[in-house]
């Protein structure tokens, strides 16, 4: 089989998929699914309907795009506030968008009338991490001038937390975005839909709290994909970390020096690195690099170390396992590993159903 490859487990997707909507529902809170981890990848677009998803949500119009104009007949959510240079096609595409900017909410207002169109608007709060966000005293202001806009329904707050800073979302914080909501119904008399409390991060805050508030959603991106929350990383009980296996093949396995020969300068990414003397060792060397991985954060499901990498070859200490060239070595990946492997033309993408595939149809699909 073609390597490197990225294989992708819809069955494991639609069961963590199903567990987070088990879990979060027992305290009233709705699950959009976050599709940028896969490049809105509409297998897993449709692997998540089928698990029961009823909102799907990316950053980047254009993924949303593809997925409007597959026919995917789902609501769709901007998560990255709109570029005034991409109004037109946010409003055409885009069921609701997130957005911090009153300048932006005018012009999707003018090109909504234009449209004959409404278009739905989630004031975004900064709660702390200090990414997007209107800040707490200037909400009362713009969400009267929302209100008064023609073509928009302000349909919701929402916050982030953990993503730019790491700031975690905690008791404390989250009855306070509850707080907001709370006043922003009651001075102007209108009923918030949704109030979307954040994102994989939110996990340990829904755990230690019986009391929501009036958070009744979350933005779920990572805890489907890889079964884990967001702050220390921890495995979600009964999910799957195992969702995608990349699979990288052994071009060359021989005992070398570990020890580098002669004097050491720069590698190819500008690091001066330093070397311990381990005497000899075996050494594999696999068909992939940091082009595709993040190496810090991809684990090896066998007892093999990984060594270093350029851009194009990465280098295993082989231990004692029984890898020889042409061995294929599966890896956990994470996130970031993720984001570079899902767009790369070097990776195969092969997803799998209940049944393996065929290979025909796994290629068919690869790059989707
Ligand atoms: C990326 C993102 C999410 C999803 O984050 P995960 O950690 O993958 O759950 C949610 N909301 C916004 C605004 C995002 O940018």
């Amino acid at each position: 089989m073609t390597a490197p490859r990225l294989e992708i487990n819809l069955e494991k997707i639609k069961h963590n998929a199903r567990e987070l909507q088990n879990l979060f529902s027992s305290k009233g809170i709705s699950i959009t699914a976050v599709t940028k981890g896969v490049l809105g990848s509409l297998d897993i677009v449709h692997a998540l309907i089928e698990s029961g998803i009823t909102s799907i949500a990316n950053p980047y119009i254009a993924s949303i795009r593809k997925m409007k104009e597959a026919g995917v007949d789902i609501q769709s959510m901007l998560i990255r506030p709109p570029m005034m240079s991409e109004i037109e096609e946010v409003v055409k595409y885009a069921d609701i968008s997130l957005n911090s900017e009153i300048c932006t909410i005018k012009l999707l207002s003018e090109y909504a009338l234009k449209c004959r169109k409404n278009h739905k608007v989630i004031l975004m709060v900064e709660m702390g991490d200090l990414r997007e966000g209107i800040l707490p005293c200037d909400i009362e202001r713009t969400v009267e001038e929302i209100i008064d806009l023609q073509g928009i329904d302000l349909i919701g707050i929402g916050a982030n937390m953990a993503c730019l800073s790491g700031a975690k979302p905690t008791v404390k914080n989250m009855a306070e975005l509850s707080c907001i909501a709370e006043q922003i119904q009651r001075k102007n008399g209108i009923e918030l839909e949704i109030v979307s409390g954040g994102n994989s991060a939110n996990y340990e805050w829904f755990i230690s709290t019986d009391d929501v508030g009036l958070i009744n959603n979350l933005r779920l991106g990572e805890a489907i994909l890889l079964g884990c929350e967001t702050l220390y990383r921890k495995k979600i009980p009964n999910l799957y970390t195992d969702v995608f296996t990349l699979v990288a093949e052994v071009i060359e396995l021989k005992t070398k020096y570990s020890k580098p020969a002669g004097e050491i300068c720069q590698d190819s990414f500008g690091n001066k690195l330093e070397f311990q003397d381990r005497g000899y060792m075996r050494r594999a060397v696999l068909g992939i690099g940091k082009q595709d991985i993040d190496i810090s954060r991809i684990k090896p499901r066998i007892d093999t170390d990984i060594i270093g990498a350029s851009s194009d070859h990465l280098v295993l200490d082989a231990k004692e396992t029984d890898l020889r060239v042409g061995s294929e070595v599966e890896f956990d990946v994470n996130y970031s590993t993720l984001l570079k492997l899902m767009p790369s033309p070097y990776v195969e993408k092969m997803y799998f159903s209940d049944q393996p595939l065929s290979v025909e149809a796994a290629v068919k699909n690869a790059g989707k």
